[in-house]
């Protein structure tokens, strides 16, 4: 979707749109969408500069990084953005540039407003470097891949076992 600045009302512009899975080009390794993706937002203008806040919310699928399960999780952002006109690149800006490097400013060509992009923005902002299925995943065994989320796997029995073992063995030739 995209707005057309010199279209617009004096009046802020209250966007509601809903786009369908496949609409946003959210595109993951491990996370795919698995709701359409609600925007709602209020855009003001004024002399081109723009102010853009609201939400966006969705789901995604994804695989947990420890466990390998796959999982859902909602996605909400909250935003409160500014848009300038790209400036022109001269020595002189480049000191505007850094003026606004800490606030959430963001450039378009002063035209169009590209709002896909935006709320495409704002989901990739919302999802974590890592998907883990919960705070405490215990992930797989290193060796055999069982879920320790389900309990222990034969594994750390033997290691006990092979511990106990050398115990026993120590206790045999000390003759204790
Ligand atoms: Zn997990
Ligand atoms: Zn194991």
């Amino acid at each position: 979707m995209f707005i057309e600045i010199e279209d617009l009302k004096p009046e802020p512009l209250h966007v509601h749109h809903t786009y369908g899975i496949g609409e946003i080009r959210f595109s993951h390794d491990d996370a795919a969408l698995s709701r359409p993706v609600t925007a709602d937002f209020v855009l003001t203008h004024k002399d081109g500069e723009l102010q853009v806040g609201g939400t966006v919310e969705t789901a995604i699928r994804c695989t947990c990084s420890r466990c390998a399960r796959d999982f859902t999780r909602d996605v909400s952002a909250t935003f409160d953005l500014s848009y300038l006109p790209q400036p022109e690149w001269t020595s002189e800006n480049a000191e505007i540039e850094l003026r606004y490097e800490d606030m959430e400013v963001g450039y378009y060509d002063g035209i169009t407003f590209d709002v896909d992009l935006m709320v495409l923005e704002q989901i990739e902002l919302a999802i974590p470097m890592r998907f883990v299925c919960r705070e405490d995943c215990k992930g797989l065994c290193y060796k055999c891949g069982a879920d320790l989320n389900e309990g222990t796997c034969q594994c750390k029995a033997e290691e006990v076992d092979s511990r106990l073992s050398v115990l026993l063995e120590f206790k045999k030739k000390s003759g204790r």
